[in-house]
């Protein structure tokens, strides 16, 4: 049976050297600023209330002692119940937020973000939801834990949702409440049908950060587009709706993604404009000779850890450089192309992502005898269903650049 509050079950000290992340309320604490624990065996996945250095009780925190991030704060106030009304009051705040932006039931767009983990004051969840179905990503054992009451919280706060999803993302385990649905399952976004395949594809079976990069990529002028790391292929199937006359090419290294890509676009009827090739990006941009008006380029985050930092704006550089090279641009004719440049990698800050496309620009002259003229056109975020703490800077985890390319 469902429990009805989330018990508080120990206690856990920092450190004096704790005491700015305090200060400036960032919800992640790490293990290193733990001085001791009360039981001294606490377990993974317990909520526990967090003291200073002083001793003084400042927060409630789920405990991952597995992790290095090892605190994840629920509250500041540490002696908040953790009760039905606290998780349906913060469910309640976050889908108040997307009805100011004009989407969910009755929108064109059904597929949203209704929970984007810290940003909404719900540390290590992620719940996306198409049409009345609720995909919960638990990045916690603390969240995975509260399942039974998050879903009636849920339920409470938006009464639309009949079904969840929880999935345990460390551990793949997973538990669904309510009526059943299939997968892949329908819903809109900006009045174009997508799928999510919630239960073979990735993440929740839909990137819906991209949605409106999508729209606004769709204005740009093209024939020919090339859509990199397609997965479900939305980009093009968002510009083939938009643009009649044009047609594109995804391109993933996952057959199993292709294959949805192939089922949305019979749906949305732009199935004769849309050619899927299953290859790996670098080695197709390597052995193609075509030329494309547009380039879409979304690959998977190339670094996760800080270590991985380099080495992936390495690889950002070439994949970029190569993109350019496929550009349609021309030093006689006045012929303008663009590429639309994401990271969603979140150790790569904006900056280092702006100084990677200097390099791309700069080694695509190198190669190629004369440097392009490369000019920003928009700086790209993701859809404001994922907003950002101001206090948690890392949660800003998606960037991207709309280019214009030409020969001057
Ligand atoms: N642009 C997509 C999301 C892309 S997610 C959208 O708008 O929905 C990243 C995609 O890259 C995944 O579908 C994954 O299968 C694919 N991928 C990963 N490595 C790849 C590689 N080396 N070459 C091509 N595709 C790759």
């Amino acid at each position: 049976m469902p429990s009805e509050t989330i018990p508080v079950e120990g206690e856990v000290h920092l450190k004096e050297d704790a005491a700015p992340i305090i200060l400036n309320r960032h919800p992640w604490i790490y293990r290193h600023h733990i001085a001791r624990t009360n039981p001294a065996n606490l377990q993974e996945g317990q909520t526990v209330r967090v003291f200073n250095a002083k001793g003084m009780p400042i927060a409630l925190a789920h405990y991952t002692p597995s992790s290095t991030l090892a605190l994840r704060i629920l509250t500041w106030k540490p002696f908040t119940h953790l009760d039905l009304s606290f998780w349906t009051q913060r469910l309640r705040t976050a889908w108040n937020l997307r009805q100011t932006l004009q989407i969910g039931p009755g929108t064109p767009t059904t597929g949203f973000r209704l929970a984007h983990a810290e940003a909404d004051h719900l540390p290590g969840l992620i719940i996306d939801v198409y049409e009345d179905l609720a995909i919960a990503l638990c990045y916690t054992a603390g969240m995975w834990q509260a399942r039974n009451l998050l879903f009636q919280a849920l339920r409470t706060a938006c009464s639309f949702i009949q079904a969840a999803c929880f999935l345990w993302v460390p551990t793949n385990q997973t538990e669904y409440f309510g009526p059943e649905r299939p997968s892949p399952y329908p819903f809109k976004e900006h009045g174009i049908t997508f799928l999510a395949d919630w239960k073979e594809g990735q993440k929740s079976g839909f990137f819906l950060d991209q949605r409106t990069n999508r729209l606004r990529i769709a204005q740009v002028p093209a024939h020919r587009l090339l859509d990199l790391f397609a997965y479900s292929a939305p980009f093009s199937i968002t510009y083939l709706k938009h643009n009649p006359h044009a047609h594109a090419l995804a391109i993933d290294s996952s057959a199993h993604a292709l294959d949805l890509a192939r089922e949305t676009a019979k749906i949305n009827g732009v199935a004769d404009r849309l050619t899927c090739l299953r290859a790996r990006a670098f080695d197709f941009l390597h052995q193609t000779t075509e030329q494309f008006d547009l380039i879409i380029c979304d690959p998977p985050a190339f670094a996760k850890h800080e270590q991985h930092r380099a080495r992936a704006l390495r690889a950002y550089t070439t994949l970029n450089r190569l993109c350019l090279q496929r550009l349609k641009t021309s030093t006689t004719q006045n012929h303008t192309a663009f590429l639309a440049t994401f990271s969603c990698s979140e150790v790569i800050r904006p900056e280092d992502f702006r100084r990677m496309l200097f390099h791309a620009v700069h080694t695509c002259g190198k190669v190629t005898g004369t440097i392009p003229h490369a000019q920003i056109l928009e700086r790209l975020h993701a859809a404001p269903d994922h907003p950002e703490h101001v206090f948690h800077p890392e949660g800003a985890y998606l960037k991207g650049f709309l280019l214009a390319i030409h020969h001057l």
